[in-house]
């Protein structure tokens, strides 16, 4: 085995202004394009060194039923008989204002988040605005994209967002729905409301009329409100398997649209041509990327017997030159665990996996003290029935696992109530055609992991949910059609 070797230097930080951003000190709910002040409020931190950033709103029911009253006025009010054409000009707006304030969110996100910011800056803030700029050329073009189908909007749309990508999974959600001429009740997680807040004042930088989006904020009981509001027609959701699963059985027989986007357990998949030095970086990319918080994370690595000795070496001495920390320096690559519960769920389910029996392995780091930190943990010796095999760990933690033939390969890869994405790492195109078609996963990256673009549909098979965002897909859950079979419907 190859010795792991140790950097024998350090790099000098390079930090990132915070001063772009200006925090305001309490926050309301955002309500018919005005300020709704709150009457409970709650903190928001900073996971890297638990500072309080803000008051932000308990939203409650009374606040709920304005912001539905608010979105249900502007439907009627305009926006779903609005040419397509012209509610495509909000969008672009809005895309090309958060590109000119990318930095601004970038480092908010990372601040309230603890995800790097080299990741908020690179990934997050480009796909938001790509998001919006994709579906702006959507809005005017409904009926070719469904040609004799008469797409119509649904109505008013309540939307529930986690806190692993607060603001493009906003931009996931808000895009689609208004591109199609619904309006929104959105609620950020409870950890990070504060991009979507700021997200407001570029609303309002837009000018898109008051009511079309609403943003309140708030815990799960939030969330429920909007679930069981009446007069909401469309629900989308994306988080935990758990509340997705108890979102469905309220929403049963009610007659409201659903899509769920629940959670993962992926399996990233190494063949014995894989052009190793790669995969060990899209393993990396796989599980460290944002902390590990990512529902398609490639948790579950399966490896080809006679490469596992030479690739769990590399892994090893690719980790060990990860630089874990403050999430606002440039150089970081593993930032802060977002919340006290989620470390305390990462380090619950690392202790079964050593009682279980797998083998540990953290590279050498010194984590900070204040704040919440996890090393990343790449776990080997792993049977398929441990927890670390089986759970969502949502963490910076990685299970290895072996096998012989790419029969057995698909077997275990689908040995979950998951299916959400997968990876296939092989030189040869007919065995990445023969995997892809085999393995129940929504997605499948073939020589390249966590890859994103709005014009590719993303959602689940199985207990990781149904519908999809992003692409023409995206369209639809957000659309009734009058089928005609004048129309050949
Ligand atoms: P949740 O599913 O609880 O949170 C997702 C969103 O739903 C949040 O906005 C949350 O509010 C809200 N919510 C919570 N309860 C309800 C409810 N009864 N009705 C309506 N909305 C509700 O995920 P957690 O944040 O608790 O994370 C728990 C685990 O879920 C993680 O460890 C991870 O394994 C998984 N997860 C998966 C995600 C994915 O993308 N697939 C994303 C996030 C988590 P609030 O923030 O206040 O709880």
């Amino acid at each position: 085995m190859t010795e792991i070797v140790p950097t024998g230097w350090t790099y000098a930080s390079a930090p990132e202004s915070r001063e772009i951003v200006r925090i305001a000190d309490r926050y309301g709910h955002f309500v018919g394009g005005e300020w709704l002040e709150a009457a409970e409020t709650y903190e928001t931190i900073a996971p890297r060194d638990e500072e309080v950033l803000a008051a932000v709103g308990q939203g409650t029911q009374a606040d709920v039923d304005r912001a539905v009253a608010a979105a249900r006025g502007a439907y009627a009010d305009g926006w779903s008989s609005l040419p397509g054409s012209e509610r495509a000009k909000y969008l672009f707006r809005i895309a090309r204002l958060l590109q000119e304030r990318s930095r601004e969110f970038a480092v908010l996100e990372s601040l309230n988040g603890g995800k790097p910011i080299k990741e908020s800056r690179d990934v997050d803030l480009p796909l938001a605005a790509a998001h919006f700029f994709y579906y702006a050329g959507w809005a005017d073009k409904l009926e070719y994209a469904f040609p004799n189908r008469r797409p119509k909007a649904i109505g008013v749309a309540g939307q529930i967002i986690p806190w692993n990508f607060p603001l493009l999974m906003l931009a996931w959600k808000i895009a689609p729905a208004i591109a199609c001429g619904n309006t929104v009740v959105l609620k950020p997680a409870e950890t990070t409301p504060l991009t979507a807040l700021l997200f407001c004042d570029v609303l309002r930088q837009a000018e898109l009329p008051a009511g079309v989006v609403n943003i309140v904020t708030g815990d799960g009981r939030t969330g429920a409100a909007i679930v069981e509001h009446e007069d909401v027609d469309k629900i989308a959701f994306t988080g935990s398997t758990e509340v997705g699963k108890a979102i469905q059985r309220e929403l049963a027989g009610s007659g409201k649209k659903l899509t769920l986007e629940l959670g993962g357990k992926a399996a990233n998949i190494v063949f014995d041509d894989a052009a190793l030095d790669q995969a060990v970086e899209g393993i990396v990319n796989g599980i460290y990327f944002n902390q590990g918080h990512v529902c398609c994370a490639g948790s579950r690595l399966f490896v080809q017997e006679s490469v596992y000795e030479p690739l769990v070496a590399k892994l090893k001495r690719r980790l060990a030159t990860l630089r874990v920390g403050d999430p606002l320096d440039k150089n970081t690559d593993v930032g802060a665990i977002n919340s006290a519960a989620q470390l305390e769920k990462i380090r619950e389910l690392v202790a079964s996996g050593e009682e279980e029996g797998a083998e540990i392995y953290q590279p050498p780091c010194t984590l900070p003290e204040q704040g919440y930190w996890f090393a990343p943990t790449v776990f080997t010796n792993v049977a398929q029935s441990y927890r670390i095999a089986q759970e969502e760990i949502f963490g910076p933690v990685l299970s290895v696992l072996t096998f012989r033939t790419p029969d057995e390969a698909v077997e275990k890869a689908n040995n979950t109530p998951y299916g959400l994405s997968a990876g296939v790492w092989t030189e040869k195109g007919s065995r990445i055609l023969w995997m892809a078609q085999r393995l129940r996963a929504g997605v499948v990256w073939a020589n390249t992991y966590n890859r994103f673009d709005p014009t590719s549909p993303f959602g689940g098979y199985k207990e990781s949910g149904f519908g999809r965002e992003g692409g023409r897909h995206g369209l639809e859950p957000y659309l009734d059609f009058e089928e005609s079979e004048a129309f050949g419907g």
